[in-house]
């Protein structure tokens, strides 16, 4: 049981899983990628991650040099290889090797990338006591200028907003975008519980159109919680009654404070510890 890293067919230990430096991933973050789970063994959503990263790649003009069913076997094989059983996976398209200089068309051979190993995006205290959370200044990246439902290897936007959250000593910060209103967190999606309904950005608020955001709307639906997804503004957080975030490393995590602010009775809400048990169960369905 120990990481597996696969790089365009063939199998390396953490320490030989080597690309070129002028791979223009590197260079450039020219690349696309994406971040899963395995629970007991299986991947949770691989379709819709897979479905996601040939969108991405699509939307900058990147063309993955194998087929979607490929890459599921692939994921699934190095899964295997690692032993691992609950991992994490980061699947990263790159561009490939190429000269010095912006131009895509002067690269070759992209690189495929799966990585199997292990991930713990917040302490487990997080999970039972709640996440202190702030609004960062940095707004979300224009969608006319880069659209964040593509999930791109150029993070820096994120990166920023997440810098200024642990500035502040918070662990996530959340992004709105340039109309003012509420869009996502650095890594995670975000969703308010307001009089038993629950809300979250939708996508044309400029966020990544989250896996695990997703599930917990299909999940919304099946349990009969009335969920919608709505334009939301700082002002609808800070007088929610509850708050938690969602994401493949994160999975389910309650926010008890927003901008040193109390959110309902600053303790983890009640629809919020439900959904993270309903969550628990999906998972490994
Ligand atoms: N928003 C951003 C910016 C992300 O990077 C991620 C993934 N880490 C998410 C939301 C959550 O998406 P998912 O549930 O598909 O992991």
């Amino acid at each position: 049981m120990s990481p597996q890293i696969y790089i365009n067919g063939k199998y390396y230990s953490k320490e030989d899983a080597k690309i070129s430096v002028y791979d223009h991933g590197l260079l450039y973050g020219d690349g696309v990628f994406e971040g899963m789970r395995t629970y007991s063994g299986n991947v949770f959503r691989l379709v819709e991650h897979i479905d996601r990263l040939y969108e991405s790649a699509r939307a900058i003009l990147l063309t993955i040099p194998m087929s979607k069913q490929e890459m599921i076997d692939a994921v699934n094989n190095t899964v295997k290889l690692s032993g691992l059983t609950d991992s994490y996976i980061r699947l990263v398209i790159t561009r490939g090797a190429g000269s010095l200089g912006l131009d895509p068309n002067r690269t070759s051979d992209p690189q495929v990338i799966i990585i199997v190993d292990l991930i713990a995006l917040y302490d487990r205290k997080y999970y039972d006591e709640g996440l202190k959370i702030i609004t960062a200044s940095t707004i979300r990246n224009h969608p006319a200028a880069l659209s964040p439902r593509i999930k791109s290897l150029n993070y820096l936007n994120n990166i920023m907003a997440k810098i200024e959250g642990l500035q502040a000593g918070c662990m996530e910060a959340i992004m709105l975008n340039h109309k003012g209103e509420v869009a996502e967190c650095t890594g995670d999606n975000i969703f308010i519980v307001k009089k038993g309904q629950l809300m979250t950005p939708p996508t044309d608020a400029g966020i990544l159109e989250g896996i695990t955001r997703n599930a917990i709307l299909e999940l919304a639906r099946e349990l009969k919680i009335p969920a919608s997804e709505s334009t939301l503004t700082r002002h609808d957080l800070l007088v929610a009654d509850e708050c938690f975030l969602t994401g493949s490393a994160a999975e389910v995590i309650p926010v008890v404070s927003i901008d040193s602010r109390p959110i309902g009775d600053g303790k983890v809400g009640k629809t919020t510890r439900f959904l993270m048990g309903e969550f628990k169960k999906l998972v490994v369905r």
